[in-house]
């Protein structure tokens, strides 16, 4: 996988998104297909059930149901997004430590203050702990 492509709507999304829960941490889903090239088809936006501001969580059970939902079609869950209030580009340490699904995509919007500044993609690499730059086309 070496590239990902969005459009200026689904990157729209994630920004607004990152922007109404500053300061803390949005997340959600991308939905998708391709294997060099992957095409984001629809961005889900999730509570984050993180406790820590600087943290997020998806709901496990919301994964599971899509998974399920796009079984037999030809979108599946490419990975997810989120954001870093606190501007920092790249993954975390913990988001490192959290990376155990190989192949999954990883967007993260990084905030200069309480706007998005940067977005980033990154692929889960076939280690855990492991997260590739990867680059981003917007359509
Ligand atoms: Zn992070």
């Amino acid at each position: 996988m070496t590239k990902l492509v969005i459009t200026k709507a689904q990157r729209k999304l994630i920004e607004r998104e990152a922007e109404v829960d500053f300061p803390r941490e949005c997340c959600g889903l991308l939905i998708g297909h391709g294997e060099q090239t992957v095409v984001v088809a629809d961005v889900v936006p999730t509570q984050n059930q993180a406790d820590s501001e600087d943290r997020f969580l998806i709901d496990p059970q919301v994964q599971f149901d899509w998974i399920r939902k796009l079984r037999g079609s030809d979108l599946q869950l490419i990975g997810h997004y989120h954001s870093h209030p606190n501007g920092r580009r790249g993954p975390s340490a913990h988001d490192a430590a959290m990376a155990m699904d190989a192949g999954q995509i990883w967007l993260i919007a990084s905030m200069d203050d309480s706007r998005v500044g940067e977005i980033q993609a990154f692929v889960n690499g076939p280690h855990t702990g492991v997260l590739l730059p990867i680059s981003i086309q917007i359509k």
